[in-house]
């Protein structure tokens, strides 16, 4: 007897957690697991990827369609890279399928060829006439002139059953073809790096000398200490053995030196991926990836994921920020993955930061990773001086305190740059009206609109929703007033005391193109600009040499934050900015405004630096059992309804099998309540060890997907949160 042919389990990109079961096409192989097929899904056939292969089905073999077509002759990822997402989606209680697509390039969501050149179509000017003035089109011409001009990928007009009308206006050279060879980066030249300090050569030295295999190293080095000259000697000993190596970065639209700096410096080619790619250059980035023609990848978050079948080292630079963890959809900590990555690679992940998350100086405690440390900067100018200026003693102007502005003066005059650091974009936080008491509200969120003058309109920071600037109270009639002040009304407010000092303000209203920033930092960096005002996209990895002193506006903000990370955030803001300071040869100041300047927080850091303010943080969460000591899962739910979100929840904590040391907190109002005119609440379930938390979330998940759900209502779960207001 003939062996019958295996099942194939298939999961396609829906939030549906299960697999589907499939027999193979009719003819050709059967797919591997990681491989993209054609499957029949209820009235029409979808794209999916094959998790598993399997010898026997739930359904009797008489009741399994067959796959209509396989996409991929090879598996789209190597085998840890696919055993890794498949982890990831259990762990993170996502469905596979989702977390499989939203590990592709959108190129091949849509089903584009993996590895063939790319063929795509272009109008021939014969087309763009037609498109124009032509002769009366029929409804499926225009629509595919219009899928073509839009730049339309050869299987989406597959997909849209175009491909007749295709062959007929190609027939009629309306349409011409483009054939793309994937792009490989060039190699840069591999110029020579600095000699190595002590401490530098003895990181190195330590994680080159390890036995092989996987081990996790923390580089703890201060800003502007060596940390990307410790990358990169890593990696170029790495690439002469034959490996690929994986980077993560926060971001890297900010951060052009740093890619470039990897580019000349690596004898490679550096493929960079990030979001504000194209799909085509990300798909040809991710090729050069997975066949290994690029030995270096750098990218955000989502190149976590990115085939590389002869990894040998990951980096992930500033392992501390946010901007690792996905918080939407697919919710995930790169940084966390990538270590998990490595582990199941079996080679050494370094994570380097200025500023350790508690959770990585948690592991370093336990034993998990090992520390390295770069105490000095590499320059002779030594640690940056912090002090506090007292805001209930001092008078100011536009949120800007007496001695902050004399030293402003005196660096200025001295020939130094200076940065202005204020975490809030916009003229104004608040639009008031002194008449009658009303603050301009969003309509849609319980928050206050932001006066944006130069605009002259109000935005919301939470929804985007915008309005005209209104000129009176529109209860009262009253002249209104911007209250307090944001970067817009700073770079006015500094162009009137410092008359003729150019000036580069950095924030999301005016870097928003590609470009914008190097021109901001070509600005700064040629000495042209000499004050540097902006938020925290200035704290991010820059390199100002000239830069000798450091005013942050307001610490305050971050100093009574409901979260409980919001004094961590606060604490690796300020020393990340103030690292900013005095990166060349001469020493630099940092001048801290707050209206409580005995703030523990405050003076911890101060007076002890960011390691004292960390240990003594790691207590304070020890004592209140919030995470390291702990672990989290988060339920958020939100709707059009607030009764309708606090009904789900409450019906959702109904089925959860709480036991043991577990708790479930809730259902509770999220911090903004109303957003983009959404309820939105919370439950929080909280457990001292990680295994019990992932059982219960095993068998609460299926229970909450059977629940009833009112219209409009969403909930996502989110495993180790980073915020849990
Ligand atoms: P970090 O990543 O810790 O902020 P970088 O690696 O960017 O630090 O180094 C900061 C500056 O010091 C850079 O301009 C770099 O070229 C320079 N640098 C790094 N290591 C050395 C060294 N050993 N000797 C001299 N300069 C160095
Ligand atoms: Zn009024
Ligand atoms: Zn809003």
């Amino acid at each position: 007897m003939a062996p019958s042919p295996p099942i194939l389990q298939v999961v396609f990109d829906t939030p549906l957690r299960r697999r589907f079961d499939y027999l193979p096409p009719a003819d050709g192989p059967v797919p591997a697991p990681g491989a993209r097929v054609r499957a029949p899904l209820g009235r029409r056939t979808a794209v999916g990827v094959v998790a598993a292969v399997a010898d026997h089905s739930e359904l009797p073999r008489s009741r399994l369609k067959r796959l209509t077509g396989v996409l991929d002759p090879a598996p789209l990822w190597d085998p840890v890279t696919f055993a890794l997402l498949l982890w990831a989606a259990d762990y993170y209680h996502h469905p596979a399928g989702e977390v499989l697509f939203a590990a592709m390039p959108a190129a091949l969501r849509a089903g584009r060829p993996a590895w063939q050149p790319d063929l795509s179509w272009r109008l021939s000017p014969a087309g763009h006439a037609a498109l124009a003035t032509g002769p009366r089109l029929g409804s499926r011409q225009r629509e595919l002139l219009q899928l073509v001009a839009a730049g339309a990928a050869a299987a989406a007009i597959t997909s849209a059953g175009l491909a007749a009308t295709l062959r007929d206006l190609a027939r009629r050279g309306w349409l011409e073809s483009v054939e793309h060879a994937p792009p490989v980066p060039d190699a840069g030249t591999g110029s020579a790096g600095p000699e190595l300090n002590a401490a530098q050569a003895q990181a190195c030295a330590a994680i080159a000398t390890a036995p092989g295999g996987y081990a996790a190293w923390l580089l703890h080095g201060v800003t502007g200490s060596g940390k990307t000259e410790v990358y990169l000697r890593l990696i170029e000993r790495v690439l002469t053995g034959g490996g690929q190596v994986l980077v993560l970065v926060p971001e890297i639209a900010l951060t052009p030196q740093l890619l470039a700096r990897f580019r000349e410096r690596l004898p490679v080619p550096v493929v960079a991926l990030h979001s504000s790619l194209g799909d085509g250059e990300r798909l040809a980035g991710w090729r050069a990836a997975a066949s290994g023609a690029a030995p270096v990848v750098i990218g955000t978050r989502s190149a976590v994921f990115t085939p590389l079948p002869a990894l040998a080292l990951v980096v992930v630079d500033e392992e501390h920020d946010p901007s690792l963890k996905q918080q939407e959809g697919f919710r995930y900590s790169a940084r966390d993955l990538a270590v998990a990555r490595a582990q199941r690679q079996g080679v050494p992940v370094v994570l380097g930061s200025a500023t350790p998350s508690l959770e990585s100086l948690a592991n370093v405690a336990s034993g998990r990773y090992r520390r390295l440390e770069l105490p000095d900067r590499t320059n002779q100018a030594g640690q940056p001086r912090l002090s506090l200026i007292d805001l209930r003693h001092h008078a100011c102007r536009d949120g800007i305190a007496q001695p902050a502005l004399a030293a402003m003066e005196r660096h200025l005059g001295a020939g130094g740059q200076v940065l202005v650091y204020l975490n809030r974009r916009g003229w104004a936080p608040t639009l008031f009206c002194p008449g009658c008491g009303w603050v301009a509200p969003c309509r849609a969120c319980d928050a206050r609109l932001t006066v944006h003058l130069r605009a002259a309109r109000l935005r919301c920071h939470h929804c985007g929703a915008e309005e005209r600037l209104p000129f009176a109270c529109a209860r009262c009639g009253n002249e209104v007033r911007p209250v307090g002040e944001g970067t817009e009304r700073l770079e006015a407010t500094l162009g009137e005391l410092f008359p003729g000092v150019p000036l580069a303000r950095i924030d999301r209203d005016v870097i928003r193109r590609r470009g914008d920033i190097e021109r901001a930092l070509e600005a700064v960096a040629s000495g042209r600009a000499r004050i540097l005002l902006g938020t925290q996209m200035l704290t991010k990895g820059h390199d100002f040499p000239a830069v000798t002193l450091v005013v942050v506006l307001s610490a305050d903000q971050g100093l009574f934050g409901a979260d409980f990370r919001a004094s961590e955030r606060l604490a690796q803001q300020i020393v990340q900015v103030a690292g900013r300071a005095g990166r060349g040869d001469r020493a630099g100041e940092v001048l801290i405004q707050s209206a409580f300047p005995e703030h523990p927080l405050l003076v911890s850091l101060i007076t002890e630096g960011y390691t004292g303010f960390a240990r003594r943080a790691l207590d304070e969460r020890r004592a209140a059992g919030w995470p390291p000591w702990s672990h989290l899962a988060l339920l958020c739910a939100d709707g059009p309804a607030r009764d309708e979100v606090y009904a789900f929840l409450r019906a959702a904590r109904e089925l959860a099998p709480v036991t043991g040391r577990l708790r479930l907190l809730g259902p509770a109002p999220a911090a903004m309540e109303r957003r983009a005119g959404r309820h939105r609440a919370r439950l929080l379930l909280e457990s001292p060890s990680r295994a019990p938390l992932q059982q219960l979330l095993s068998r609460w998940l299926p229970a909450l997907e059977g629940l009833r759900r009112p219209r409009g209502l969403r909930w996502a779960m989110d495993v180790d949160p980073l915020e849990v207001d």
